[in-house]
């Protein structure tokens, strides 16, 4: 099936009523401040909800319109389709809106005027596509081990698409590798087929950041606007349990992502946080044109050498923008009041209105 033309979105976003614009999204994963944000700025909200999912947009009261589906994945039906447009829907990505779409449906089907660079999506989904975009910028990333009977030092092995960590594993040794993946074959998290699709990097000792950037193509510049870290399951519980019992306890630690804190850099780390920003961008724009548009995620890893080493990308909000929901120590800079990832989006939405530049910024 072949792309959407960018002609045919900007016929529908033309049909729109601007004064009368409906901020829409799946209601999932980082919708909360999406809709509160918009909310603020004065724009109508509506939510794309598997029934039974509703709960916290109704006792949270952040959503005008609700549209409900037996599934998530609905939201690429004509029929919901049909139903974002007559709001004059602009949508905002998020990590389950592309999980639950599908990646071929928003790049093919899927005729909703959206934030963000749809085409960039794809670059955060495939693995050899994100390393690519982040060497070509000059990011540092782990360094890649391409054979497990090659393993000489500490890896962490990855397998295929985002699980929330879920059967990644650390390994020493090639027989290490062997015992593990028979371990997480046993458990079924991770299929035979997927063996061979084993990515393997080197393990970055590290703290965990997660640098949360807002690309404005209006003003044509990047923000930096929260971190936060990750509460892993069972890598994090772990600490809990007496050194003694951690061996055999240990064995099997997961990576399951169960939530989110925030934190700060230390302030000698944020101009390398910017520079990473930049770079990024840059290169975005040359690979991936027009590049980054509104908000994109580094996960990194920090070592004792201060050296900030991104592991992952997300390129659209990224779940740990929920701690920041009103406001971070570095929003607060920019905007001198609590400020969210998705506010920030809503006012770009505004603005783009306001200067008649809301094609640039659509796709
Ligand atoms: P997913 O995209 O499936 O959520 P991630 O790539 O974010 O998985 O990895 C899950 C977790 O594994 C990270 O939060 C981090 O704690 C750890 N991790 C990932 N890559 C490395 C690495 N190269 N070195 C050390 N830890 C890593």
């Amino acid at each position: 099936m072949s792309k959407i033309d960018r002609q045919e979105i900007l016929d529908v976003l033309d049909g729109y009523d601007r004064e009368d614009i409906t901020i829409a999204t799946l209601g999932s994963h980082s919708s909360l401040h999406m809709f509160q944000g918009a909310k603020a700025e004065g724009f109508r909200t509506a939510v794309v909800c598997e029934k039974g999912r509703e709960v916290p947009y109704k006792r949270f009261n952040v959503a005008d319109e609700y549209i409900m589906v037996d599934k998530f994945s609905d939201i690429v039906t004509d029929e919901v389709q049909d139903k974002l447009r007559d709001l004059n829907s602009i949508v905002f990505p998020h990590g389950s809106f592309v999980a639950y779409a599908g990646l071929d449906n928003i790049e093919t089907i899927f005729n909703v005027p959206m934030f963000g660079n749809r085409d960039i999506l794809r670059w955060e989904a495939e693995r050899d596509l994100e390393r690519k975009l982040m060497t070509e910028s000059g990011v540092r990333i782990p360094k890649k081990i391409t054979n497990p009977s090659k393993i000489d030092g500490t890896v962490m092995v990855k397998f295929p698409g985002a699980r929330g960590g879920r059967g990644y594993f650390v390994a020493n040794s090639t027989e290490e590798f062997d015992q593990k993946i028979e371990s997480m074959l046993e458990r079924k998290w991770i299929e035979e087929k997927d063996i061979k699709n084993a990515h393997m990097e080197e393990y970055v000792l590290g703290c965990n950041y997660c640098i949360h950037y807002f690309f404005s193509g209006l003003k044509d510049e990047v923000e930096l606007l929260g971190i936060d870290s990750r509460y892993e399951s069972t890598i994090d519980g772990l600490v809990r349990v007496p050194a003694r019992d951690q061996l055999d306890i240990g064995v099997n630690a997961s990576y399951v992502v169960t939530g989110n804190h925030p934190v700060v850099l230390r302030e000698s780390l944020l101009p390398q946080a910017f520079d990473i920003g930049d770079k990024i961008t840059e290169g975005a724009k040359e690979l991936v044109p027009p590049g980054f548009n509104g908000p994109f995620c580094m996960q990194t890893l920090v070592n004792d050498d201060l050296e900030i080493v991104v592991f992952e990308m997300s390129a659209r909000s990224d779940g740990g923008t929920n701690t920041f929901m009103n406001g971070s120590a570095y929003s607060y800079l920019y905007y001198g009041e609590p400020l969210s990832m998705g506010r920030r989006m809503a006012l770009e939405i505004k603005k783009g209105i306001a200067d008649n530049r809301l094609e640039e910024i659509i796709t």
